[in-house]
């Protein structure tokens, strides 16, 4: 299945010299959608997991179709000021600017087995910062699934220790 014909590049956006994987064109194909998140089903089949926790905004769009597939509970990961209950938050730096995430405080239960997913993993500071979270909230992070891996910005190398999951790799 050959998913990268449903990707839109798009370069210099939002800034020159980013090359965006657009899952847009994914996304609003039915099938594809389904079958590009069956297939992370399987990538992961594995695995033991309770929750999925998913950063906004394209997180949510992976990892709650995700989540719902594999019968689990999902966790959002959210900008800073977003959730209404008692939080924690990190800093971290992005491929393009810097941003805060937050998760609630009893998002995940101490012990609990939690899949990481993402659209697209670039240089994997968001995905540190989500691990940092849920394992700060006492969750045990059994891996990372992404639609997308930016192989050459070594997103991985900051997740050691963590069996990272992607579809397609550019
Ligand atoms: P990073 O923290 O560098 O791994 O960036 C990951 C997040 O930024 C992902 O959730 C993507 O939504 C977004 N992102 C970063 N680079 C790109 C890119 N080249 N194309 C599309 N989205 C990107």
């Amino acid at each position: 299945m050959d998913f990268k014909e449903y990707i839109r590049v798009i370069p210099d956006f939002p800034q020159p010299g980013i090359s965006f994987k657009d899952i847009t064109t994914l996304l609003k194909d039915g099938e594809m959608y389904r079958k590009a998140i069956d297939e992370m089903k399987e990538m992961v089949s594995d695995l033991k997991i309770d929750v999925i926790a998913g950063p906004e905004a394209r997180g949510f769009v992976v990892g709650a179709p995700l989540a719902y597939a594999l019968g689990v509970g999902f966790a959002p990961i959210r900008k800073s000021g977003k959730l209404p209950g008692e939080t924690i938050e990190l800093g971290y730096d992005l491929e393009y600017g810097k941003d805060k995430l937050a998760m609630h405080s009893d998002a995940i239960e101490k012990g609990q087995n939690v899949l990481i997913a993402d659209d697209l993993l670039a240089t994997g500071g968001t995905i540190a910062t989500s691990v940092s979270l849920v394992e700060q909230l006492g969750g045990k992070v059994v891996g990372a699934a992404f639609l997308i891996e930016l192989e050459d910005l070594k997103g991985r190398n900051k997740l050691t220790d963590i069996n990272v999951y992607s579809l397609m790799k550019y």
